[in-house]
């Protein structure tokens, strides 16, 4: 078959002019980018192969292999994996799938400058186009386990691809980089260096299970055996005075997709009657797609070291599909499904552990580590809320590590508990007001004469929190009270008189009042007389019970 030439997709094109001109300091990642893709080309084997026994492909020795050719100065990352058939090269590697990609070079129009750029580079993984940051050419030749036919795409990186078939072709996928000339300045980055491949490898992809050999080069006459270059130990099975944070951290880039460190590393081991490992990672910054139906969750399966399944949501609650990790069972039935896994009793109790684990690490993070909190709650606080309304057993928990916008401060959140240590004498309730902004609340005539009382509000903005404080009702007996609903009487505590007062008022604007609620009958139930503005002339509030417009507009549009 002839070979065609194709033009890459517009975002991708961006994406390898960026490559190619980087000067992204470390470009060593390429290599992490390669061994990652051939890691999951070697899990999803697998679990292809357990699923259909009949699948015509080799999984006796699954394994990654890495080629340095000095003269030549290539570099080959080969895998025996699942391998892609013609039109998936066509498909993954000509185009940009991945929406974190998308977001990046969004983000990357809107950088302008290089220094921004580059910057850019280091938070999002650019993954297969990495090569080019040190390749002037890149060859990749896959077949696709089960099938016959081979095919071989190239590439220089500037606006087109060939794809051609390619006979004879092993399974699995070959990527060589032609390599850029090495920079005489600099020995330390020739990645025709055996030496660096090794130290690479060592540094970003130790962890990977799957074996990582390289043929040291003394061996071109053939004798030397290939050398094994990572420990491929399971990270999640090592003792933790056994694995260093880089560690931990290089395993969640790989699962995670995501360049930069996480927030916080989590483990759990459990014994007993159902074990089972967990390596979980809070991430530092939220995937812009956190409230979209189909984002997923980034938790990995396995069984017995053996990889199951990606986004595995029976592992965690929704409102926690941020976290992202591994669990590894020792008792689960390598076929299970999805569906045997919601049902599971032992799944639904690691499932409750798990989620308590990551609850009390926040707490603990709040008490040790101020800043890592705030970091946290700006990211992911709008989500856990969601847990305030859906996971009634773990609401406590939840309700103290939540933190919330109040009138006490500019910019510094409050938790529950503090403002309830800054209440008032004679002060019952604790009082929130939500909309879609700070400003916009603050602004509010509600707000009037609690700012002239000195009494503190807190000031909701995410869409969850209407729904949370209405399911919550209350904190250590204090009522969750919104000041646009209802009758709130400021003044009850400290005036004796005022009820007498506020009787004596009413008569006296009965007539006005009377004249009022005529002219807006059809809009409203009714009009009294209020405490609560000092300089607004009126403001209109809603029955205790009555949906507030944002709740109606959230109810309509999920269809009740
Ligand atoms: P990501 O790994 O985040 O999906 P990449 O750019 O690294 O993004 O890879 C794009 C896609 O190309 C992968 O999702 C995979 O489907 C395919 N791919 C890349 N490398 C391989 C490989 N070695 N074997 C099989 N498929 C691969
Ligand atoms: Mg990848």
């Amino acid at each position: 078959m002839s070979t065609a030439t194709f033009e890459f997709q517009v975002e991708a094109r961006q994406l390898l002019q960026l490559m190619i001109h980087s000067v992204y300091s470390d470009k060593d990642v390429f290599l992490r980018e390669l061994v990652s893709n051939a890691s999951d080309a070697l899990d999803k084997l697998r679990l292809e192969k357990l699923r259909d026994d009949a699948l015509d492909a080799d999984v006796s020795d699954l394994h990654i292999e890495i080629d340095v050719d000095k003269e030549a100065r290539t570099l080959t990352v080969r895998d025996n994996g699942i391998g892609m058939s013609y039109d998936e090269v066509g498909q993954l590697i000509g185009t940009i799938a991945n929406s974190g990609t998308a977001k990046f070079l969004q983000e990357l129009q809107e950088a302008k400058d290089a220094a921004g750029a580059e910057g850019l580079i280091g938070q999002f993984g650019v993954g297969f186009y990495a090569g080019f940051m040190v390749a002037d050419e890149v060859t990749l030749v896959t077949r696709r386990a089960g099938e016959s036919q081979g095919t071989r795409w190239t590439s220089r990186g500037e606006g087109t691809y060939t794809l051609e078939t390619a006979d004879g072709a092993p399974q699995g996928t070959s990527v060589t980089l032609h390599l850029k000339p090495a920079d005489p300045e600099n020995q330390l980055h020739d990645y025709s260096s055996e030496w660096k491949i090794r130290e690479i490898v060592k540094r970003y992809s130790d962890f990977i299970t799957w074996p990582i050999r390289m043929v040291p080069e003394s061996s071109a006459e053939g004798s030397a055996e290939p050398e094994t270059l990572n420990s491929t130990k399971a990270l999640w099975a090592r003792p933790r005075n056994e694995v260093s944070d880089d560690e931990y951290h290089e395993l969640y880039k790989h699962i995670g997709h995501d360049w930069r460190e996480p927030l916080e590393t989590i483990r759990l081991q459990a014994e007993g009657t159902f074990e089972y490992q967990a390596l979980l990672f809070l991430p530092a910054h939220a995937p812009h797609d956190l409230f979209t139906r189909d984002s997923k969750r980034g938790v990995q399966l396995y069984v017995k070291r053996v990889f199951i399944m990606d986004d595995c949501e029976a592992l965690l609650p929704p409102y926690l599909r941020f976290v992202k990790g591994v669990v590894d069972a020792a008792d689960l039935s390598l076929n299970v499904s999805r569906e045997i896994l919601q049902q599971d009793r032992h799944i639904e109790m690691m499932r409750r552990r798990l989620t308590k684990k990551v609850l009390s690490t926040l707490k603990d993070m709040m008490a040790k580590d101020q800043d890592r909190y705030a970091t946290f709650w700006r990211e992911f606080g709008a989500v856990l809320k969601e847990g305030l309304v859906t996971d009634a057993e773990n609401r406590d928990a939840l309700l103290t590590v939540a933190s919330f916008a109040s009138t006490h401060h500019d910019t510094e959140p409050t938790t529950l508990k503090q403002y309830v240590e800054r209440m008032r004498d004679g002060q019952e309730d604790i009082y929130y007001l939500s909309g879609e902004s700070r400003q916009g609340i603050e602004n509010s005539p509600h707000m009037e004469a609690f700012r002239d009382r000195g009494i503190e509000v807190l000031l909701l903005t995410d869409a969850v929190d209407e729904v949370w404080a209405d399911a919550v009702g209350e904190y250590e007996g204090k009522k969750l009270r919104s000041i646009a609903k209802g009758h709130i009487d400021l003044d009850a505590k400290d005036e004796e008189t005022s009820d007498g007062e506020r009787e004596k008022q009413t008569e006296e604007y009965a007539g006005l009042l009377g004249w009022m609620k005529e002219q807006l009958d059809e809009d409203i139930k009714d009009v009294r007389l209020s405490s609560r503005l000092t300089a607004s002339p009126a403001c209109i509030v809603s029955d205790a019970h009555d949906l507030t417009p944002a709740l109606e507009n959230m109810y309509r549009a999920m269809g009740q």
